[in-house]
């Protein structure tokens, strides 16, 4: 599991998680050429919230303890942008190795 926080120019973090070091490279290389739609869609996000994209991570961090699957407890990743560009919250991930048994994600 590889896990990156590429700091953008306005302040912002991009958090890039990729399940192998192939999949990381390819994930890399679609933020760089996306970079201004990444960093135009943090501030239309808060321009329609009025809220900070950057909002501190004690203010995001869920109440309770973390939800568990078949493969044991899951694990919390932050919210970041899709690669279609839209903004999503943070969630629970199953922490199996092989993509076909992951479970379904659990939302915050
Ligand atoms: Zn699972």
């Amino acid at each position: 599991m590889f896990t990156i926080a590429i700091l953008t120019g306005n302040g912002h973090t991009v958090t890039v998680t990729a399940q192998s070091a192939d999949e990381l490279k390819t994930d890399l290389t679609w933020v760089s050429e996306n970079a201004p739609q990444i960093i135009a869609a943090t501030k239309s996000l808060e321009a329609h919230t009025g809220a900070s994209v950057n909002a501190p991570a004690a203010a995001a961090a869920p109440v309770g303890p973390a939800p568990a699957c078949t493969h044991g407890t899951m694990r919390l990743v932050q919210g970041g942008i899709s690669k279609a560009g839209k903004p999503y919250g943070a969630f629970y991930g199953c922490t199996s190795q092989d993509r076909e048994s992951q479970c379904q994600s659990v939302y915050v």
